[in-house]
């Protein structure tokens, strides 16, 4: 073929070229393309999306007219249009929408494009059709949303507020409300204007790096107050502007709640004082600091006294009362770097920072007995809440904070054990006596129930004849270990722990066992003694336990004796009158341990139902060549006698002590001359052989 055609001219290719790459181009271009004779109306040219578009090929399309290819209704719409361009030369746009076969609607835009020659006359027209069904389809959607957002904006309980590069473009009522501001006034202000100082920063940085998120923040209210606000950060575009739209949540609420809970995680909720778990976190926290440098702490621990009579006497409300006084007093006298903490029940604690000597921490201590003085008012009778203090230092008296704290209280301890008002710093021997008192402790617990407990008795004679009149009974511990113990090792440990008041009763019940035994061995009664200690005699209803031990043996009152020390009787002198009265209408007598030891204003022995006074010891063992304690027990056994009151003496171990305390007219006599202290059946055996005899 190629040798009968002629070979084509370099022009004639060059066409051909240029003809082949248009139809490639507008076979391709997502538009649209055909031509139509303007005289004619018929298509000269048709791309082949065009020609498909009405149901042709490129080829079967050309020389059809407008209302062959697109039906007569549309060729009518767009004829006019046509007409214009072809008389006036000019290009026009319009839009038109068609359904498809499928049913589906598609937006047409068309473009008309006149072909002019040489004299400007329009010979064709360019048909150039775009589907702007997507972009149509965008903007309603673009549409829809803007209305939702709207909506959306005047709907939300929450505020809304649009900025954009910080400038606010628009804020819906919610967030008028919350800040004070009218929309009006808002809008075109820059928003870092309306954020808490503190918080601008963080603000800008989440501005900046665009980023969409959820955070707590805050915000400032018209008249300057702060509020705490979460917020919803997004970025959107709106009327083709990109905004940051922020959320503001009020979070005043929960913020409260969370400090709330924080508080009452940390503090002691009668009295707003750290509690235990944070005042112990505090202490670690400054250890930590002091270990680096060389600073020094000090710990003081306060206890009260006298809180647990007015507890017990004037109930829960009052006592709380007096602990929210002591807490304020304690808060009031301390620098502002000092921590106060409350442990429980009536314990304070004082954590001292930056102390530099003795002086320091006494000059704190000072400030704190002088204060912390509360009167109470109970029935009329004036008592004072008072503290006792212990204090432990850091370094010297422990590194860690478990240790400061035990050694703190173990000098508490000791403050305490000497009176009322006092303060007493750790010293090393005291970690010993603490730590006995540990042991100590935990076996007093289980001695009980394993029945390491004896009662022994110690006789009591009439001088003249040494007939038995009575005994006293004295606690020993029979420990598994350590032999028999005396009361000295471990009387206190239990009294502060609670332990004496089973450990009494079960005394109380074998002593009355004991008078029991001596009737029934034939032998004369005697009342045996029992030695009180401060906490059984303080209980409420102690002579009802007594009442009951007497009806539960069966014996007479009378065979039964209460020892109490000068002290109990006077630390609550009509507490004490109205049990003793109790007391004695069981028939139980009564008699006033180591008398002269104590400070008993003679006006209160005339008072108080009493039936006995027995010599301190100390003064026995004066007799008969220390002048002093010649004159003192004299000065007892008259005034015992002109008072109406039986008098006896302990701790008689030689025979002139003896001689002497007869002559002056002593009714009784105690001590290892006579016997030392003897279990029930050694007691029962020498009480059977003393009944009614006289000595040799
Ligand atoms: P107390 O009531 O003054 O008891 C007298 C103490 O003097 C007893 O000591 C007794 O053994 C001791 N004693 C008697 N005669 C002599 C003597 O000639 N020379 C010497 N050196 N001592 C003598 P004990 O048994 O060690 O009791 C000490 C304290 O323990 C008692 O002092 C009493 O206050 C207390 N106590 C003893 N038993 C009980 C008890 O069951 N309950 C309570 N609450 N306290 C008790
Ligand atoms: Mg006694
Ligand atoms: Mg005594």
């Amino acid at each position: 073929m190629s040798a009968l055609t002629p070979p084509l001219s370099d022009e004639q290719r060059q066409a051909l070229q240029e003809a082949a790459r248009f139809r490639l181009l507008a076979d391709n271009v997502p538009v649209l393309i055909a031509q139509f004779e303007v005289s004619s109306n018929r298509c000269q040219y048709a791309n082949r999306r065009y020609a498909e578009t009405f149901g042709f090929t490129p080829e079967s399309v050309l020389g059809k007219t407008f209302a062959e290819i697109i039906g007569a209704e549309a060729a009518a719409l767009i004829e006019p249009a046509v007409a214009r361009v072809a008389e006036q030369g000019r290009a026009a746009t319009y839009e038109r929408t068609v359904v498809r076969p499928d049913g589906q609607t598609h937006h047409l835009e068309v473009n008309l494009l006149p072909h002019l020659d040489e004299q400007g006359c329009a010979v064709a027209c360019f048909v150039l059709i775009t589907d702007i069904s997507k972009h149509r389809r965008t903007e309603a959607a673009l549409r829809e949303s803007e209305a939702r957002l709207e909506k959306f904006l005047l709907a939300s309980v929450e505020g809304i507020v649009f900025h954009h590069q910080g400038h606010i473009t628009d804020a819906n009522p919610p967030l008028c409300a919350l800040t004070g501001y009218r929309r009006d006034e808002l809008i075109g202000r820059f928003v870092l204007d309306f954020v808490a100082p503190e918080e601008r920063e963080q603000v800008q940085a989440v501005m900046r790096d665009g980023r969409e998120l959820r955070y707590d923040s805050a915000i400032l209210h018209r008249d300057g107050t702060r509020i705490p606000v979460e917020l919803i950060v997004r970025t959107l575009v709106r009327d083709g502007v990109t905004l940051r739209m922020n959320i503001v949540r009020d979070i005043r609420d929960r913020v409260a709640a969370q400090a709330r809970i924080r508080h009452l995680a940390h503090h002691d909720p009668l009295t707003g004082l750290m509690n235990r778990a944070a005042f112990m976190e505090r202490l670690q926290h400054s250890l930590q600091r002091a270990g680096r440098g060389e600073e020094r702490l000090a710990l003081l621990f306060i206890d009260l006294n006298n809180f647990k009579r007015v507890n017990d006497s004037l109930g829960h409300l009052k006592g709380d009362q007096v602990l929210v006084t002591v807490a304020e007093r304690l808060r009031a006298c301390l620098r502002g770097g000092d921590r106060v903490g409350r442990f429980g029940g009536d314990e304070f604690v004082v954590l001292l920072d930056g102390v530099r000597g003795h002086g320091d921490v006494l000059a704190v201590v000072h400030a704190v007995l002088s204060v912390v003085e509360v009167p109470v008012d109970t029935d009329g009778r004036a008592l004072s809440v008072t503290p006792s203090i212990g204090i432990a230092l850091y370094p010297e008296h422990g590194t860690d904070a478990h240790a400061l704290l035990q050694h703190a209280d173990t000098a508490m301890y000791e403050a305490k054990a000497r009176g009322e008002r006092q303060f007493q710093f750790f010293h090393p021997e005291m970690a010993q006596t603490a730590y006995a008192d540990l042991v100590i402790e935990s076996q007093l617990r289980e001695a009980l129930a394993r029945g390491e407990f004896e009662l022994y008795f110690q006789p009591q004679v009439e001088p003249e004849t040494g007939r038995l009149v009575g005994a006293e009974a004295l606690i020993r511990w029979r420990h598994p270990e350590r032999g028999l113990l005396t009361p000295d090792t471990f009387i206190a440990v239990a009294e502060r722990h609670l332990l004496m008041v089973p450990l009494s009763q079960w005394v109380l019940r074998q002593a009355a066992e004991q008078a029991r035994a001596v009737q029934r061995a034939g032998l004369p009664p005697v009342p045996i003694a029992v030695n009180l200690s401060h906490l059984e005699f303080r209980i409420d209803g102690f002579a009802d336990t007594v009442a009951r031990v007497i009806a539960d043996t069966g014996i007479p009152g009378a065979w039964l004796q209460m020892e109490l020390t000068e002290r109990m009787l006077m630390d609550d002198i009509q507490g004490a009158t109205a049990t003793l009265q109790a007391l004695r209408r069981l028939g139980v007598s009564i008699a006033v341990d180591d008398f002269g030891t104590g400070h008993t204003a003679l006006a209160h022995l005339t008072q108080l139902p009493l039936d006995k006074l027995k010599i301190d010891q100390s003064f026995v063992a004066g007799l008969p060549h220390d002048r002093g304690a010649m004159a003192v027990t004299r000065a007892i056994v008259h005034m015992a006698q002109d008072l109406g009151l039986r008098v006896g003496a302990e701790g008689v171990r030689h025979r002139a002590q003896w001689e002497q305390l007869q002559v002056w007219g002593c009714h009784e006599l105690q001590g290892e001359l006579v016997s030392p202290p003897l279990s029930a059946s050694d007691f029962l055996a020498w009480a059977q052989a003393h009944s009614g005899r006289i000595p040799s």
